[in-house]
């Protein structure tokens, strides 16, 4: 390959790169492994075009996201993960363009918050009652600034400690639904969390369809589109589930719904998902997002930047 080809073949694949966009991140401040700041960092190296962190349940690392260091080609969409509950099975609604005083859904996911962390130590009781000891000192560093502890910490502290050999197995063997460490807790209902986003002007995502293990997806996005579901999840890798899935099953059940086509990684910045850029959509899809929030009367998103 001559030099010249090479380079417009590289900057071609280049500019390609900065048109995708990575919707799914977490980052320390739920339970991700990096900061938020170092998330935009990692985007920016990689030349993606956009990224939305969508923590689960928290807004608080927002702040850091939107205004750390990075290029300004680099769209950065502030989101969040909710955890509900539809028809008794737990279904996560994505908000994107969450706009900086997001006051009603600041003080829902609060209440969340305390439920989660009453969560925590319940699980530890039960796994104490199955013979696991697991000491203050194995907890605190997992879950050193952490501000919404759950599974996946729990999941850390036990593959740590060479009980189980990754965090599939802590999940199968303990912390999954079912099984004998596992601790239901309290949850909004979805279509709560859809109208609570929608007032706030974040547009409503229902994220990773599949996990929900229902047969009628068509059925169901039908009713949650009725109730204000603005988008779904249809890029998504569903392998530590267990589901092979390349979306068009999503795609299918969503045909004609009108709902705009999401996707990302779920980066953790752990071996429990994909890493940060595995799973990606053009970066149209933040243009179609950021023009349902402002049709549900929002802010321009680069106001965050001003803060
Ligand atoms: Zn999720
Ligand atoms: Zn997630």
């Amino acid at each position: 390959m001559t030099y010249a080809s090479w380079w417009s073949d590289s900057s071609r694949r280049r500019t390609n790169v900065r048109t995708l966009a990575d919707l799914h991140l977490h980052s320390k401040v739920s339970d991700g492994i990096q900061a938020p700041g170092r998330l935009v960092a990692m985007a920016a190296s990689m030349d993606l075009g956009g990224i939305a962190l969508t923590d689960h349940d928290t807004l608080d690392g927002l702040p850091e996201f939107m205004t750390a260091d990075g290029p300004a080609w680099l769209v950065r969409v502030p989101g969040v993960e909710i955890s509900t509950y539809y028809r008794g099975r737990e279904t996560h609604i994505l908000g994107y363009f969450v706009p900086e005083h997001a006051k009603n859904l600041k003080k829902q996911l609060l209440y969340l918050e305390e439920s989660r962390k009453k969560r925590f130590p319940k699980m530890l009781r039960k796994l104490n009652d199955l013979g696991i000891t697991i000491a203050q000192d194995d907890i605190e560093p997992v879950l050193r600034g952490v501000k919404a502890p759950g599974r996946p910490h729990l999941a850390r502290v036990l593959v740590m400690k060479g009980i189980v050999k990754d965090y599939a197995e802590a999940f199968d063997t303990y912390l999954g639904e079912g099984k004998p460490a596992y601790v239901q807790r309290d949850m909004m209902d979805t279509k709560e969390a859809i109208a609570l986003l929608r007032h706030e002007s974040a547009v409503p995502v229902l994220a990773h369809p599949l996990t929900m293990g229902i047969d009628n997806l068509r059925g169901v996005l039908t009713d949650l589109r009725e109730a204000g579901l603005q988008g779904v999840e249809v890029k998504y890798i569903y392998d530590h589930v267990h589901i092979s899935s390349n979306g068009e099953q999503v795609q299918e059940a969503a045909r004609g719904l009108q709902l705009i086509e999401t996707g990302g990684s779920d980066h953790h910045g752990d071996d429990s998902r994909c890493i940060l850029g595995e799973v990606t959509v053009p970066l149209e899809i933040v243009d179609a997002l950021k023009q349902a929030s402002e049709d549900l009367g929002g802010e321009p998103a680069h106001a965050w930047a001003r803060a």
